[in-house]
């Protein structure tokens, strides 16, 4: 079947728009992705014709509006092969899923003294979230380090796990790099060890399938928003023996069994981690953002983008005096660069002229530009429905960079 670009694009109405002037040429989709029609008309539908309170009412309205969201939650269980809707707890994204679990788990399960491994790739949301922890309970942070190609150092990622290693949290895919990180190795070889896994799937669970039963990883966490679904929703995945055993983060209506001024119970999993009144439209739009990507493919998508970072990689590469952060031979969805001499602020204004959206700066990875010695790059990620035109378009605004700047 040949890849239905013409559709996909005709799905998103931004694509079509201008931006100073010229036709927009959308790079930026590791920081988020837009929104198909289809998802936009179910989150409109949602305000239109049935917007109720979810889970309290006996009302109609509400009862429509509670089987929705709960079938946005089977949605996500199946696109993930989660083993239970219990395993599946809607946050308002990666970030706050990985606070989760640093509050809920490193409460029961990480002491003074305990250790937590990550890499010295992660986003700041895989960083401070444990930082966190440590400055309440006096954890140990133990970080991967990061080889010039941009992969894990796998060799000293063994000698971290210890006795006391109590969680290893690390990204599937980079967002500066876009290494594909080894997580099955990962999770394999703590798991020998009794040591869960957390895995940030913030970049990934766009651009390739993920079958958390097959990874047998603990945690997976990941945002509606870079998934062509909405903002302000997200997923965590955890393995029910975990939250079962998690004491609740956040309190409120929602979580509760019953509530009195003498004891309050818990409702059962995935409520008792809901606090409140969740983002049900965000989550119908999220199940209606998996229903789009599931229709086309995920794996189509992948072979599709797989073959646009190839030829762009090659371009960039042709346009000589250009440094490329992360050069790991499985890499996918972005390229991180700098041209020789051009601070990457000044490249991505300008091509920000010419109607090109790059991403420049440290892209909440500054431990990882530390590493490199570098205060940013230009980030060009890539998306179901970018095209070898666009990547041409780059590559010449690139040169007339270069040409500005002498
Ligand atoms: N982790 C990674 C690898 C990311 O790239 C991002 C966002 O760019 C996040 C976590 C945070 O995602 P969000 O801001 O949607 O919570």
């Amino acid at each position: 079947m040949n890849y239905p670009i013409d559709k996909i694009r005709g799905d998103f109405p931004i694509l079509s728009r201008s931006v100073n002037g010229r036709p927009l040429v959308y790079f930026d989709n590791g920081a988020t992705t837009h929104t198909p029609e289809p998802v936009v008309r179910a989150m409109d539908e949602v305000y239109a014709d049935y917007n109720s309170n979810i889970h309290r009412g006996v009302h109609t309205l509400s009862n429509i509006c509670t089987e929705a969201f709960e079938a946005a939650r089977e949605k996500v269980r199946a696109f993930i092969n989660a083993g239970s809707l219990h395993e599946v707890i809607f946050t308002r994204g990666t970030t706050e899923s990985i606070n989760l679990v640093a509050n809920a788990f490193g409460e029961a399960f990480i002491q003074e003294g305990d250790e937590v491994v990550v890499s010295g790739l992660e986003h700041h949301s895989n960083i401070v979230p444990w930082q966190l922890l440590q400055s309440r309970k006096g954890i140990v942070l133990k970080v991967i380090p990061v080889m010039d190609d941009g992969t894990l150092n796998m060799d000293a990622f063994y000698g971290l796990l210890s006795e006391k290693t109590r969680l290893v949290a690390v990204a599937h895919i980079s967002n500066v790099l876009g290494t594909i990180n080894p997580i099955q190795e990962i999770i394999k070889a703590s798991h020998e060890r009794d040591i869960p896994v957390l895995i940030d799937g913030a970049q990934a669970i766009q651009h390739t399938p993920v079958d958390v039963q097959a990874l047998d990883c603990d945690f997976y966490a990941f945002s509606g928003h870079k998934l062509y679904g909405p903002t302000g929703i997200g997923v965590l995945y955890g393995k029910e023996k975990w939250l079962s055993a998690m004491p609740p983060w956040q309190g409120g209506g929602e979580m509760i069994q019953n509530v009195s001024f003498e004891k309050t119970t818990f409702n059962e999993l995935p409520y008792k981690f809901e606090a409140g009144t969740p983002d049900f439209v965000g989550a119908i739009g999220l199940g209606a953002a998996i229903d789009y990507v599931s229709d086309i493919g995920l794996k189509h998508i992948a072979n599709y983008e797989q073959e646009l970072f190839n030829y762009a990689f090659s371009r960039l590469s042709d346009l000589g005096k250009i440094t490329f952060y992360g050069t790991a031979p499985q890499r996918t969805s972005l390229i991180s660069f700098l041209l020789d001499g051009i601070h990457p602020f000044d490249a991505g204004t300008l091509l920000d002229k010419m109607g090109i959206a790059v991403r420049t700066g440290h892209h909440c990875a500054q431990p990882l530009m530390k590493r490199f010695g570098i205060p940013g790059t230009i980030r060009a990620s890539f998306g179901m429905y970018n095209t070898t035109h666009e990547v041409d378009a780059l590559v010449a605004g690139l040169v007339k960079v270069r040409q500005l700047f002498g």
